[in-house]
Order: structure tokens, then sequence, then C-alpha cells
């Protein structure tokens, strides 16, 4: 029986993760499952797969969480030390599907013992990827990543040679304003913003998709996980969501990852990695889907893709503090302080000033230093749309 934790089991790749564990109840055993906010869920999903804790994030919900798991057995904890008691605990696989820089600590602590860490939470690569990856190596654990189109990236790339590749490229939607004109989008708001052709996610990851920031996201993701520079990594609009990534290799081959939008593939591959088993997800029928177009970017309309170059350049602490700043943008857009249209203008002031001021440099990173460069960026993020400077 294998050992599993989900962090993050309450959103949206969390949930996708329990129901493939509930299709196979006999192959696991759920060691820790974490939350935030949604105790009642949390609760109710710790005593149906008969967890051995649940941990939520916040200390105040602990009396609610006790309550709530009361006569199950299961015990009940709180607060980020909690969290990362939680990851302590052996286990053979865990899934990291905190959203946010929420999600590196207990990641981190998870790889120190060894442990088979299915990586979701993009944030962590962006933030301290050489931090992360680092220790993987020193422990000798695996790090399978869970976005759908790493996880492709890394599947073209079984037993083939890093050196033999020649390019990346992961695949787009182009988001919820994909057709708008370009004019229109000073005044998309985040309903709008906030609604995907394709796939089904949390609504933060949609407006990121809207912008393209989750993208850039994803292509910082792509260098820091597979180690190619970052000439050597772009990415292709593909309204139609069914390539996820390619891989050209130097005699000019490319292999293509297929597959429909369901997110149960890129975690059930990792869940059941590294054999492939039947998952519950629909089958192409590529005569049906007729036709897959695409095209390149529009940097005018994805200003974010740019700064994701940019930050790949810059290395150090400079992932850590785009993340961070776009984190704050995302906030104050979706609290109707700043337009859709200021998000990458402010985020750019916010790693011009950090800059300048010397702080993004780091010969060898700590998860300190992540954590501080972390909080100065959402600071720093917050006064310049205070001021009106981001524009
Ligand atoms: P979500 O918002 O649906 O769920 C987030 C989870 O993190 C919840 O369990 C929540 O309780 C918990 N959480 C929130 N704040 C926390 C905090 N401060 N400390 C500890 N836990 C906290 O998010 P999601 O869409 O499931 O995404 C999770 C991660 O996976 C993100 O990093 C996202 O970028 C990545 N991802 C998601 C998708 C997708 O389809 N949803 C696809 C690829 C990658
Ligand atoms: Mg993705």
């Amino acid at each position: 029986m294998r050992r599993v934790s989900i962090f993050g089991a309450t959103g949206s790749i969390g949930q996708n993760t329990l129901d493939l564990i509930r299709r196979a109840p006999d192959a696991y055993h759920v060691v820790a499952l974490t939350g935030g906010a949604n105790v009642e869920r949390l609760a109710a999903d710790a005593r149906a797969l008969g967890a051995e804790i649940a941990v939520t994030a916040f200390e105040d919900r602990l009396p609610e969480l006790r309550a709530a798991l009361d006569g199950s057995g299961v015990d009940a904890a709180a607060g980020a030390g909690a969290l990362l008691e939680a990851a302590d605990r052996p286990a053979d696989w865990i899934m990291s599907a905190i959203v946010g820089s929420a999600g590196l600590a207990p990641g981190l602590r998870a790889l120190r013992h060894g442990t088979t860490l299915a990586l979701a939470n993009k944030e962590s690569l962006v933030c301290a990827g050489p931090l992360l990856m680092a220790e993987a190596r020193a422990q000798g654990a695996t790090v399978l990543p869970v976005d759908s189109e790493h996880s492709a990236v890394f599947q073209a790339l079984r037993g083939e040679d890093m050196n033999a590749v020649d390019k990346i490229t992961i695949t787009a939607s182009g988001g919820g304003l994909r057709d708008w004109p370009l004019e229109a989008l000073d005044g998309a708001t985040p309903a709008q913003a906030g609604t995907h052709p394709n796939w089904d996610m949390g609504r933060r990851i949609t407006i990121d998709s809207a912008s393209m920031f989750n993208k850039a996201m994803e292509l910082i993701e792509t260098h820091e996980f597979f180690g190619l520079p970052p000439d050597r990594i772009d990415t292709v609009i593909h309204p139609q969501s069914i390539v996820h990534a390619l891989v050209r290799f130097r005699d000019g081959a490319t292999m293509a990852h297929l597959g429909a939008p369901d997110m149960r593939h890129a975690i059930g591959f990792a869940l059941n990695w590294p054999e492939r088993r039947d998952l519950p997800v629909a089958l192409l029928d590529l005569a049906e889907t007729g036709r897959l177009d695409f095209r390149a970017p529009d940097l005018a309309r994805y200003p974010a893709l740019r700064l994701a170059h940019r930050v790949m350049e810059a290395g150090g602490l400079a992932g850590a503090a785009f993340n961070a700043a776009k984190e704050a943008a995302l906030d104050l857009f979706i609290d109707g302080r700043i337009r859709f249209t200021d998000m990458a203008p402010l985020v750019a002031t916010v790693l011009d000033r950090l800059a300048t001021e010397d702080r993004l440099e780091a010969a060898t990173m700590t998860l300190d230093m992540v954590q501080q460069t972390d909080r100065v960026a959402r600071d720093t993020a917050r006064a310049v749309a205070a001021q009106g400077r981001h524009a």
C-alpha cells in the first residue's frame, strides 16, 4: 500500500487527486490531508479516507476542525508549523497542491525526507527552483511535475538524453480574453477575466491564464525544472488545449503530448508513476476534433511573457519577487483597485525597484531569503499601486 499525503487537499488539484485515490481505495493509505478555511470539506474527506491527520493552515480554525473530527480517530492540527510536521510524517508520495508561495516550505520539508514530490504548486519552482531541485538531488528524491504542460514535457522526455533537446514549447490557450480587441482589455472585470474556454480551474489561476501570468510562471517553471536556457523555451497559442507541450530534439524530431484538458491526467500520471494505469479521462478522437490551431502570442497583449524571460535571465531572487508581485497585483485587480492591464506594468516596476536596491541577487539561496523577498515584493507592489506609479 502506498502511503500518500495531500497538501492543499480541499482545492481544485487536491479534490481531483482525492477523486483518483477514492477509485482505488485499497492501493493507498492516506497519511495527511491539509487545507485552509474550508474545514468542513477537509474533515469530511479525512473521515471518509481514514487519514491519520487533518491540518488546516489557519490556527483560528482548529476548534472547528477538532469538533468536525470528533470521534473519527483522525488527529487535528493547525498552523504553518503543523503543516511542516505533517510533511515530516513518513510517506511515499506527497501531492504539493497548496496555492501560492505558502506551498514552498512543506514541499521542501517533504523532500528532506526523500519523499517523492508530485508538484502542482508551480510557485515553489518559480520562487525557489534552485533550492528545491538541490534538495531533491541531495536526498535522491524524485520531483514529478503535475502542471499539465510540464507533465507533458516530462513524458516526452522519458528515456531521452537532455543533451539531445533543442527546444521546449509549452502551449497556452490564450485565456478568456484571447479574442477581445486590445483596446478593450483596460476595461476587463475580474468576472470576465475569470472565465476560461477549456479548463475548469480555481478563479485566481483562471485570471492568470487570461493575463498569461500563468504561462509566464510556467516558462520559469520549465527553465527551473528541465534546466534549459531561456532562449530555448517558448510558448505557442493553441486554442483547443489538446497539445500540452512539444519537445524538439537536435535531429529535428518533435515529440508532442496530446490529451483531453483534464488535470486528472497529469495528477494520475504522477500518482501511478513509474507505471501507467487506466484513468477516468476522456479519450481523444482526432477525427472528431478535426483541427488543431497554433499561433504566436502577441507580446503587446501578453506583456507577462516578456517579464518571464527577464526573470529567467536574471535568476537569483527575481522569481520570488516576480511571483509575490504578481500575487499582489492579482489581489489588487480582484479588489478593483487596479485595471487588468495595470498588473504587468506594476510587476515590472516592482522588479525594477528591487533590482535597483540590489535585492534580487543571491549567490546561494535560502528559504529565509526567498520568504523575505516575497514580503518585500508584496509590500512594494502595494505601495507602488497606492501611489498610482504602476501605469
Ligand atoms: P485552489 O485555490 O483550488 O486550492 C488551493 C489549496 O491550498 C486549498 O486546499 C487551500 O485550502 C489551500 N491553501 C490556500 N491558502 C493556503 C495557505 N496560506 N497555506 C496553506 N494552504 C493554503 O488551487 P488549485 O487550483 O488547486 O491550485 C493549486 C496549485 O496547483 C497552484 O499552485 C496552481 O498554480 C497549481 N495548478 C493548478 C491547476 C488547476 O487546474 N487548478 C493546474 C496546474 C497547476
Ligand atoms: Mg499549466
